[in-house]
């Protein structure tokens, strides 16, 4: 007690009416049956009874001077109290109006005097809806006054803080719209109520004109109303459905509860009151618990949030055990529900910064991963197309080489590897338009070895291609200048086309073939001179208007055929 305060419980004797039936004089009459509690607690605690209870409290001035005094009940939510000084009658408490106080606060004071040597028996009756918890204290006027204005000092700080932390987050809530802002100004705004209602400080700003049960179901519901506000927040901010799933269904039954009970206390508030009051007690640790387990589960927001709640929680119970007076009385004791909630409050702002400061890294963390990963995609697409261009240009080149190739077999004579006929039309004709457009001759040869058929008759198939490979090879070696050409005609004749040769030159040429041929002396035993021979006939001009390349073919074979008709192993011009 602080100086200047006395306890009365130990003082005060009690009368349990249950029916509530006596009045003053019943009372006065049943003196006798007025017992001691031996409670020496700072207040009566009769628990949740129908019951209503006289108080009596004999008071002596032993002094010379009158005394004054301020006989405090300090609790907000007792319904009815009827106050007996000197045969008066105050009649007050919160299902009255704020107006029947003797003296305004948010408690219920009464003033008294004490003449000299006076004694003075005091009675009070109390009915109330909910507990029977009867703190009365009498004080010295001026330590009363002092206590007082430090009183509403604390109360005002408190609710001063809680209202600034509502608006702040309200406009964090409006600006981020995430829900988790509105369960903290929910749970702000309900706690505010409760603790107001339950302090009678609602009572006193709030509703002064409102009487009967609103002022205590005010509380309750503020009481019910922020538990699940911060059931809810808790359940949000630390994601408790994927964190700890079972222990989120007995969260999700407390948040059921704590938003259906106060339907409960609109209604039926005398008869659940107390059974609400029970599961109360059991729902605080059970949060708490599930809190500690999400923070083995090491989840940052848990860290915070059951820290606070661990806080709110001691504060609240060391306010409740002053007020039982089972803890010394202090500021911190006095105040602790107050202070509890608060340092709750501001806890909780600090997690929802830091959630915002953790979301924020992660997104920046994303946003860079999402650009390494779109950089390294786009390195991947240019390799790849790298790649494709390296693998399109390597078939490129291996679709030349097969053209190239598969031109140069169509162009080439399988037996003996020089140009076939083909090859041979499409020179003659490219060279017999180049020798008319450039005003020059063309030679060209027909070449037929001798005696053939009688050598494959004799030699065989087999070394009658092997001889061809030969002459083909031989003929080559004699026409190796640039523009020249070598073909196999067909069967065993060959042909030559040299540009730019008069008919003197190609004489010439031919002739060096027969002797290139005839020095090989290729044996051919059925022979007239025992080798191998050629016949060349040779043809060549100038291409004159009206002619074309059949007209040389046609001269050079006719060349071809006196050559064999003079005897072979020879050449004629035409
Ligand atoms: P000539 O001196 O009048 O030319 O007498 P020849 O026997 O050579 O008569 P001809 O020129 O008509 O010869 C044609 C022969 O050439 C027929 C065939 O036996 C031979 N021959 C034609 N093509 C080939 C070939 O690809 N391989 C071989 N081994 N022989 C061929
Ligand atoms: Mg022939
Ligand atoms: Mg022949």
């Amino acid at each position: 007690m602080p100086s200047g305060a006395q306890s009365l419980t130990a003082y005060a004797t009690v009368l349990e009416d249950p029916a509530g039936a006596l009045d003053l004089d019943g009372a006065r009459a049943r003196a006798a049956d007025f017992r001691s509690t031996g409670q020496a607690d700072e207040a009566f605690s009769f628990g949740y009874t129908r019951s209503t209870y006289w108080l009596r409290v004999e008071l002596y001035n032993p002094g010379e001077q009158a005394l004054a005094r301020m006989f405090e009940i300090s609790n907000a939510r007792l319904s009815d109290i009827r106050f007996y000084y000197r045969d008066h009658e105050h009649h007050t408490g919160s299902a009255r109006p704020y107006a029947s106080r003797p003296y305004p606060n948010r408690y219920y004071v009464f003033p008294i005097e004490l003449a000299p040597h006076e004694r003075q028996v005091i009675y009070v009756r109390v009915w109330s809806e909910g507990a029977k918890l009867i703190p009365m204290t009498l004080w010295d006027p001026l330590a009363y006054a002092a206590y007082e204005r430090h009183d509403y000092l604390v109360q005002g700080a408190y609710f001063g803080a809680a209202l600034a932390m509502l608006a702040f987050n309200l406009v964090l809530f409006l600006n981020l719209r995430d829900r988790l802002y509105l369960q903290y100004v929910g749970f702000v705004f309900f706690a505010v109520m409760a603790l107001s209602g339950q302090n009678g400080l609602a009572h006193e700003w709030l509703w002064p004109g409102v009487g009967g049960s609103w002022p205590n179901v005010a509380a309750s519901l503020g009481f019910s109303l922020s538990a699940g506000m911060l059931t809810a927040f808790m359940r949000r901010m630390i994601g408790t459905r994927k964190l700890v799933p079972r222990l989120d269904w007995v969260l999700r039954m407390l948040l059921v509860f704590f938003f259906v009970s106060p339907l409960a206390t609109l209604f039926f508030y005398v008869q659940t009151a107390g059974k609400i009051t029970t599961i109360w007690a059991i729902a605080s640790p059970l949060i708490m618990l599930i809190g500690v387990v999400c923070v083995f589960k090491r989840h940052r927001s848990a860290y915070y949030f059951t820290a606070a709640f661990v806080l709110l929680f001691i504060g609240n119970s060391s306010s409740s055990l002053a007020a039982l007076g089972w803890l010394p009385h202090n500021p911190i004791t006095n105040y602790g529900s107050q202070i509890g909630s608060a340092i709750e409050m501001m806890v909780l702002a600090f997690a929802l910064a830091d959630r915002l400061h953790v979301m924020r890294r992660e997104k920046a963390t994303a946003q860079r991963d999402a650009l390494a990963a779109q950089a390294s995609l786009i390195v991947g697409l240019q390799q790849s197309e790298r790649l494709l261009e390296g693998r399109v240009e390597q078939r490129t080149r291996e679709l030349q080489a097969a053209n190239e190739h598969l031109a140069a077999l169509s162009m080439t004579d399988g037996l003996t590897g020089i140009a076939n006929r083909r090859r041979f039309d499409e020179v003659l004709a490219a060279e017999w338009a180049r020798a008319a457009r450039q005003q020059r001759p063309l030679a060209i040869g027909l070449l037929d070895i001798d005696y053939f058929k009688q050598y494959n008759d004799h030699y065989g198939h087999q070394q009658g291609d092997d001889c061809l490979r030969r002459v083909a090879a031989a003929f080559k070696t004699q026409l190796q200048r640039g523009g020249d050409l070598v073909a196999r005609y067909g069967g065993e004749e060959f042909a030559f086309i040299a540009p730019a040769v008069d008919a003197e030159q190609a004489l010439a040429i031919a002739d060096s073939v027969c002797r290139a041929l005839e020095a090989l002396e290729l044996p051919h035993a059925v022979a007239p001179n025992g080798t191998l021979t050629v016949s060349i006939g040779v043809a060549a001009w100038m291409p004159k208007a009206g002619e074309s390349p059949a007209d040389l073919l046609q001269a050079a074979d006719q060349a071809l055929y006196r050559a064999k008709q003079l005897g072979r192993n020879r050449v004629e011009v035409h």
